[in-house]
């Protein structure tokens, strides 16, 4: 028999997953499906939630629950970044857009997914962090940069789709416009006194979008210019 020096993490690392499929199946009311599809149980299988998570955490680097990462700002929840990630739907050839880069590990999980993963971060220190993060582990198909989300990245659209991963009382205008038709947008949205839900848009067509809310979440809130135009959250008004 072979033993090799096994990864450390590799026992917790298929408890997480265990987990993580039965939170699925115990939210798929709200969720509207019961099972992770293979290509998202791959990812979470392949990229290393540790390298991701600071030191002093290491420990709980595959605990189902959100961790600090510096500035305010934490790295999701593995629940969580494995329903976003199903419910983007992401395909070999789709470039899709991020807002919220944090860690970089949410990027990471599209990157092993799509064809080039755009990551949009609002805090410098982290912004580089997380490229650097991404370039030790020899993913390159990633590109950061730091700004507000708010704008999208209108020199890489149309986007096949768009994850923020902070939650805002209303979409950014400029992310609907970036969606291609057909794409699908994945975000925290505030309801104020009701709490946040995790909502799925689809753009039908150029001026019709489609809105699904699913499970109540807790994200950081959404920096920088949203804050002036915030409105009711109810933005079906592309
Ligand atoms: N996806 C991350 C989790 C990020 S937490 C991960 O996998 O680790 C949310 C992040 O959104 C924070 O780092 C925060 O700084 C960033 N953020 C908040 N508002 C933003 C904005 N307007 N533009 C870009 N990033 C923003």
């Amino acid at each position: 028999m072979h033993f090799s020096p096994a990864n450390p993490h590799t026992r917790e690392k298929q408890q997480l997953i265990q987990e993580i499929q039965s939170e699925v199946k115990l939210c798929s009311r709200e969720l509207g499906f019961e099972y992770l599809s293979e290509p998202v149980l791959e990812a979470l299988q392949s990229v290393p939630r540790e390298a991701f998570v600071p030191e002093e955490y290491q420990y709980a680097a595959y605990d189902n629950r959100p961790l600090p990462i510096g500035g305010g700002q934490t790295i999701s929840q593995p629940f969580i970044v494995a329903i976003m990630t199903h419910m983007l739907d992401p395909k070999p050839t789709d470039t899709i857009l991020e807002i919220g880069t944090g860690s970089g590990y949410q990027a990471a999980i599209l990157a092993s997914l799509v064809h080039h993963v755009y990551s949009i971060e609002y805090d410098p220190k982290l912004a580089d962090r997380a490229a650097k993060t991404l370039e030790r582990l020899g993913i390159n198909n990633v590109t950061i940069r730091q700004g507000d989300g708010f704008d999208g990245w209108p020199e890489a659209d149309p986007f096949d789709g768009i994850i923020v991963t902070a939650a805002a009382e209303k979409i950014a205008p400029p992310l609907l416009e970036q969606l291609r038709v057909g794409g699908r947008l994945v975000i925290p949205i505030d309801k104020q006194w009701l709490g946040q839900e995790l909502c799925l848009y689809t753009k039908e067509s150029k001026d019709k979008i489609h809105c699904q809310s699913t499970i109540s979440v807790a994200f950081v809130p959404f920096r920088g210019k949203i804050r002036s135009t915030s409105g009711t959250g109810d933005n079906n008004d592309l």
